[in-house]
């Protein structure tokens, strides 16, 4: 669909070969062009910026060796950067809390969180032996329920059973009073989303948070979310206070640029990508494969 960056920066720079070191005018046409790729991915504009100044910092009178065309001494600083700011460790869901330990799943509404808290549990049971139990605590769309419900059948994971009427509190009161004395290791919440971030969505995030502490708040989004990634997760991590990112539809076409966006402005790390609607489709995440993706 686009010229790689590589064929850009190339036609850019390896006419330079043998001459010295990077001049600030040589990088300043290869940062738009790098400027250009990440916008092209989704990347939020204010990230883009910070970006390219990180690698502009890098790039100017580096020595531009015989051994290696110029473009691809670039490709390279752009590509580590990204690894570096996507964040290089594998930061794992963290289960070191007494029992039952809680993870509370927050998102915008069809981002993800219903399916991904249900993968996250069958990956729990079967890689770590746990025993999980799921909550849903939408009690705005009517059919929520249910869908963790049949979820939990289908993967042999354990459902709070569901009362009418009750709200998305009292849900997560009586989740965390059967988790235990259910003697279950971990107990998922999944939260209901909106379709767009609004006051009464933080407010029932931060009343669920007070009531069922928890020792994980993941934020599920779609790995599709172009220039509102910023806002999304600043939303959500200034006012609940995330401790992960799990990106989804990483399946999809879209280039990802979203994970940087969000990594970038919350610092949190992202734990997992989901790659397909299938309950096995959860992947741990690997920052040089997203930034293959971002530079297309
Ligand atoms: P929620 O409203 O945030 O709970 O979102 P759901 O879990 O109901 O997901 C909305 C739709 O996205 C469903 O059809 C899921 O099967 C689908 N979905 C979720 N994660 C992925 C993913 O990683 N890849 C793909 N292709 N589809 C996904």
């Amino acid at each position: 669909m686009f010229d790689s960056l590589q064929d850009r920066l190339g036609s850019i720079l390896n006419g330079l070969t043998g001459r010295g070191a990077l001049s600030d005018k040589d990088v300043g046409a290869a940062l738009r062009e790098v400027r250009r790729a990440l916008l092209e991915a989704d990347v939020s504009l204010e990230v883009v910026r910070d970006f390219t100044e990180a690698v502009r910092a890098k790039a100017v009178g580096a020595e531009i060796l015989k051994s290696i065309k110029p473009g691809q001494m670039v490709v390279k600083l752009v590509h580590d950067e990204l690894v570096s700011m996507l964040g290089s460790d594998q930061v794992p869901i963290d289960l070191n809390a007494p029992a039952p330990v809680t993870i509370m799943m927050v998102g915008l509404q069809g981002s993800g969180k219903t399916t991904t808290s249900a993968k996250i549990a069958k990956r729990l049971t079967e890689r770590q032996r746990k025993k999980v139990l799921m909550a849903s605590l939408d009690t705005r769309r009517p059919a929520a329920q249910d869908q963790l419900r049949i979820l939990g059948e289908q993967t042999g994971v354990a459902t709070l059973p569901i009362i009418a009427g009750q709200g998305p509190v009292e849900i997560a009161n009586r989740a965390a009073q059967a988790a235990r004395l259910g003697g279950y290791d971990v107990l998922i919440l999944d939260t209901a989303g909106r379709t767009h971030i609004d006051e009464p969505l933080m407010v029932e995030m931060a009343d669920i948070k007070v009531a069922s502490r928890p020792h994980e708040i993941l934020l599920v989004a779609d790995s599709l979310t172009g220039q509102d990634a910023v806002n999304l997760a600043r939303s959500f991590d200034s006012r609940v206070g995330v401790t992960g990112i799990v990106l989804t539809r990483v399946d999809g076409d879209g280039r990802g640029g979203a994970a940087l966006s969000m990594r970038a402005v919350t610092g949190k790390p992202i734990k997992l990508i989901g790659v397909g609607e299938k309950m096995d489709a959860l992947e741990d995440f690997h920052p040089g494969r997203i930034a293959d993706r971002i530079l297309g």
